[in-house]
């Protein structure tokens, strides 16, 4: 493993961002753990400016529901954002398509989603692009709101000042963002909205919040009733989700409003959330180990490792520490970074749980080979290199480009094939990825941690 900055040590991708990878970085003497922003601004000349915005903004914000910002780091052509990490992964990862999740999590997964929005209008700040997939989880499957890209502050002083940049992504972008001049504050509750109504349903009600939009005219109309995703939804949070997705801005529930609610109010624990005597739970879902063995998505699997699980208590981790890095100095300052060091980052790699990869009980030459194979059969473009990343092109039923790599690398002695989402929606690229599993299922090691799948998406351009 190369080491970044002396003592700090580049671990593996934590993600693809609009500017290049996010990066784990571990500390070799506390082993605490730290996310990296790289920005080649070779390739992103046009990021600077961004990041430098995305920083004014972020680093003033601490809340227990916000990814902390720690500094920054500027070479020739790098630019390095260092943040809290998350270890839990996205949100979109617990998302089960067509289902959602047990309601006591949506609930929990909201009211901390809230409690951040809170927190950032009260300081002036709009979010601006709030999906699952900026919806990060920390070890104690506590919500941390990421990616302050498309923040900006619109209340100073206490003078507000309306938005006109159309950004977000579209499925999630309230109706008057998509006009023209808009109040911060009610666009980032409706994308609100529509996240709960992708926890619960496993669905996003439609494409874009446009009048022509024929599942949007019928959701105006109140003509939803016997269509999806509205009669999955019992009547107390269909009754909140009605109006936090109102069309007219000023007539939309506020934050207070939300957390006067009577789903809100409920407190939906693990235990009862299944017999929820309110109505507040979704209609006969269950989702159980059993519907998701026969869905096939036992991830992450991990062959006689099971005690090693990947959601470790902090303090049963030794040597690793979520609290606030120590020696975090040493990153920001400007020096070249030292390169190749070697040492083991198979530690490091289980502290990330992921649901799109699996073990397998092939060599590496044999995996690629099988994993080619299949992905032909199955009529996807792909591309190999010779470092062990497939790249798989296709297009999703909406005949929207789908880009993904499988990247095969050994752990432990073990083949782990990882497969990650480059370009499209992250529903379509899981249902290709529950296929490609099955097909390569007499090769995979089986295992019981389980991890359903969600929706994911692109941000406006
Ligand atoms: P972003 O550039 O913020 O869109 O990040 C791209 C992806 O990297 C996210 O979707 C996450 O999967 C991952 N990621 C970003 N920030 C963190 C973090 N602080 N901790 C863990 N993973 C992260």
């Amino acid at each position: 493993m190369a080491e970044f900055v002396e003592g700090w040590f580049l671990g593996h991708t934590l993600g693809e961002g609009a500017y290049g990878e996010v990066k784990l970085v571990i500390n070799k003497t506390t082993g605490e753990a730290v996310a990296m922003k790289m920005i080649d601004l070779q390739k992103h000349p046009d990021a600077k400016q961004n990041i430098k915005k995305e920083a004014t903004v972020h680093r003033m914000l601490s809340n227990p529901n916000i990814i902390r910002y720690y500094g920054q780091r500027s070479e020739a052509t790098m630019e390095y954002i260092f943040l809290e990490y998350a270890s839990g992964g996205e949100l979109f990862d617990r998302i089960e398509p067509d289902i959602g999740m047990p309601l006591w999590e949506a609930q929990k997964y909201f009211k901390q989603l809230i409690s951040a929005i809170e927190y950032l209008h009260g300081h002036g700040v709009a979010h601006r692009d709030l999906k699952p997939e900026n919806l990060l989880l920390d070890d104690q499957d506590n919500l941390k709101v990421s990616d302050f890209g498309m923040a900006t502050v619109y209340r100073l002083q206490g003078r507000e000042r309306l938005l006109e940049k159309r950004c977000g992504t579209l499925p999630y972008v309230a109706p008057e963002v998509l006009q023209g001049l808009y109040h911060a504050e009610p666009a980032d509750i409706w994308s609100c909205g529509i996240i709960l109504v992708a926890l619960l349903s496993g669905e996003l009600p439609w494409d874009e919040a446009n009048p022509q939009c024929v599942e949007y005219i019928a959701w105006r109309e109140a003509r939803y009733m016997s269509l999806t995703p509205w009669k999955k939804l019992d009547t107390i949070p269909l009754g909140l989700i009605r109006n936090i997705l109102t069309h007219a801005p000023t007539s939309r529930y506020k934050i207070a409003d939300i957390k006067h609610h009577r789903w809100y109010m409920q407190n939906l624990r693990k235990d009862d959330s299944e017999d929820c005597v309110d109505g507040g739970r979704v209609k006969s879902l269950r989702y159980d180990d059993e519907d998701i063995t026969r869905l096939g998505l036992s991830q992450p699997e991990f062959p006689d490792t099971e005690n090693q699980s990947l959601h470790i208590n902090a303090d049963e981790r030794p040597g690793f520490s979520f609290s606030q890095p120590a020696a975090l100095e040493d990153l920001f300052l400007s020096t070249q970074p030292v390169q190749n060091t070697q040492t083991s980052q198979n530690t490091f790699q289980r502290l990330v749980r992921r649901m799109t990869r699996f073990f397998v009980k092939t060599d590496y030459e044999e995996t690629v080979r099988r994993l080619v194979k299949s992905l032909k059969e199955q009529n996807y473009i792909c591309r190999s290199n010779d470092i062990g990343i497939i790249t798989v092109y296709t297009v999703d039923r909406r005949k929207s480009p789908l880009v993904f790599k499988a990247i095969i690398l050994e752990m432990d002695g073990q083949i782990l094939v990882d497969f990650r989402l480059s370009k499209g929606c992250g529903l379509e690229f899981k249902r290709c990825f529950i296929r490609i599993k099955e097909r390569l299922d007499s090769v995979i090691f089986k295992g019981s941690v389980t991890w359903p799948v969600g929706v994911k998406t692109k941000t406006m351009p």
